[in-house]
């Protein structure tokens, strides 16, 4: 387009901004609207490829990123909580239920942090929020480490 501009004067004199008339606008923004996934998938191509090629513009990206995340702390924070799940076999990723709160076992408050308590590997996202105490409570029902620590403590307490 910038070629027919320059090597057409008459048609398109200078300043003249063709891309500027509300014709030109009206269209463009339709065929943008019309082939926007595609137009985008080009946009992350183009941007990715240029991430791999051009070291400055790699500097920048990294930047930005790390600024954003400063600035960002608590959104990702707050995402990681609903859409991420720590586990002995590393992080997964998992939609939880939405928080309310409170714990949904003692019904106690939840200021600081809330515990997605899960029995099922295969389906982590059926959960429930738990207080720290609850969580340890949902735990040991699940796996019962209370007898093997009961029988321990006992055995402590004997041998004294
Ligand atoms: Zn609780």
């Amino acid at each position: 387009m910038k070629g027919n501009r320059v090597n057409h004067p008459k048609k398109y004199p200078v300043g003249r901004k063709r891309w500027l008339e509300p014709e030109r606008k009206a269209y463009m923004k339709e065929y943008y609207q019309k082939n926007k996934d595609k137009l985008r998938k080009k946009h992350v191509e183009r941007m990715r490829e240029r991430y791999h090629i051009d070291p400055e513009f790699r500097m920048k990206r990294l930047e930005n990123r790390k600024r954003w995340g400063e600035r960002n702390k608590e959104h990702i924070t707050e995402y990681r909580r609903m859409n991420v799940l720590y586990t002995n076999g590393g992080r997964i990723r998992v939609k939880k239920r939405k928080f309310q709160g409170f714990c949904e076992l003692c019904s106690k408050t939840i200021e600081k942090k809330p515990f997605w308590h899960h029995w099922d590997d295969e389906h982590p996202e059926k959960g429930l929020w738990l207080c720290g105490k609850c969580h340890w409570l949902a735990e040991s029902v699940e796996y019962d480490p209370n007898q093997e620590l009961l029988n321990k403590y006992k055995h402590l307490k004997e041998g004294m």
